[in-house]
């Protein structure tokens, strides 16, 4: 199979790797704090009235209207959750204004269908910052997390996913004033890189680089970049003239640094979630319908593709029953890690024999 970036990234102007040049945005953001630096720039150059974004309360994923610096501060990082967008976005349609959002891939996507059967919303929705999106853990698969972690749900009284450098850590905050903080990686790879506690209509869902979206945002998941880089660094994918303008125009003002880099780097950073959703996706979806999708693959790649696809349907599957559920639960992180590990390689191994 030849790789063809558009195929992977969706329509692109550039790519960019990139960071917030505030250290303390930087610092507590996922990864380098450019969503949240570019919002400020947009709010204190008043090209916008507010963002739409989400904040934890507790462990509740919200979305707010973010109408100063401090809203956005208070809902930076990653928030791995579903989050429903229709109440608040109604909202937003019925204020006056002009309004960047924050979205992922199917909100996204939603939002689009909006403005195109609402011309109007075009000058009042004037940028869509689309981050990356691979899954959301389901609410078992939190509760698992939770648990793990001998914590109780009502104990809790802050929660973040990601922040304090790249990865970054887990940070829980109880009543008692307890805290919690271990490695990204430490609880995300055992956890939930195999696909465990992935909602179904995630995956069936083919978009991973938020492709309706006029910047999109991810990790820099690059070997050169993660050897040196400890404060954080995203990748950015920008597709309209639009973003472009305003990428130039944050940089030139000092909000954010971005340095220009090529589609195949992207694509290297993101192999992984690539594979997922747009090479094994036709054949998951060919397991589900027991027909042949369309899949141009010899009968090697195709059996490698078959075996990766089984053990992802076979992971969300088993960790969705509540039996399943509980020995994930009761096995050892080191256990989960070393399967993970493997489930990682064989994906690796496909990836690379699919893809040439
Ligand atoms: C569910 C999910 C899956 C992701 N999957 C991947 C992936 O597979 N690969 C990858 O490279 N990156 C992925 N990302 C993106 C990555 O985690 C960072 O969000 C991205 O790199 C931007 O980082 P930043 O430091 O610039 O963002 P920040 O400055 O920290 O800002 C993040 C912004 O996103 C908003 N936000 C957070 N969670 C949500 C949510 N659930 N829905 C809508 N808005 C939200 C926040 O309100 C904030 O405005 C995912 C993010 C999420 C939320
Ligand atoms: S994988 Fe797709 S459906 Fe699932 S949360 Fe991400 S964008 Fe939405």
């Amino acid at each position: 199979m030849k790789v063809d970036e558009e195929q992977f990234i969706g329509k692109f102007i550039s790519c960019y790797l990139g960071h917030s040049e505030d250290k303390y945005i930087r610092w507590m953001a996922s990864s380098g704090g450019v969503v949240t630096s570019i919002l400020m720039f947009m709010l204190k150059e008043k090209m916008m009235d507010g963002a739409l974004v989400v904040k934890m309360e507790g462990l509740e994923p919200k979305l707010i209207i973010a109408r100063d610096p401090k809203d956005l501060i208070e809902s930076m990082g990653s928030k791995y959750l579903s989050v429903s967008f229709s109440t608040k976005f109604r909202d937003l349609l019925k204020s006056e204004g002009k309004y960047a959002i924050v979205g992922l891939p199917c909100h996204i996507r939603l939002i689009r269908r909006v403005m195109a059967k609402n011309k109007g919303l075009h000058k009042r929705i004037i940028l869509l910052l689309g981050l990356f999106c691979c899954r959301v853990i389901s609410p078992l698969g939190f509760k698992v997390l939770l648990h793990k972690l001998n914590v109780r749900e009502h104990e809790v009284k802050e929660f973040k996913f990601r922040g304090c450098g790249w990865p970054g850590k887990l940070y829980i905050n109880l009543k008692n004033g307890r805290e919690i903080s271990l490695p990204f990686f430490s609880y995300w790879r055992p956890l939930y890189s195999t696909y465990f506690f992935t909602p179904k209509s995630c995956m069936f869902c083919s978009d991973m680089m938020n492709e309706e979206a006029d910047i999109s945002f991810g990790d820099a998941w690059l070997p050169k970049v993660m050897k040196r880089d400890r404060l954080g660094s995203s990748i950015l994918v920008s597709r309209t003239s639009r973003a472009e303008k305003i990428l130039e125009e944050a940089q030139k003002k000092g909000f954010i640094k971005l340095t220009k880099i090529e589609g195949k780097e992207v694509i290297k950073a993101q192999w992984r979630p690539i594979f997922f959703k747009k090479i094994m996706l036709p054949i998951r979806l060919m397991l589900a319908r027991r027909e042949r999708h369309n899949i141009k693959l010899g009968s090697i790649k195709l059996f490698f593709g078959l075996v990766c696809a089984l053990i992802q349907i076979a992971n969300m599957r088993f960790s969705e029953s509540l039996i399943g559920a509980r020995i994930i639960e009761k096995l050892p992180l080191k256990l989960l890690l070393f399967y993970a590990t493997f489930q990682a390689a064989l994906e690796y191994f496909s990836w690379r024999l699919i893809t040439g």
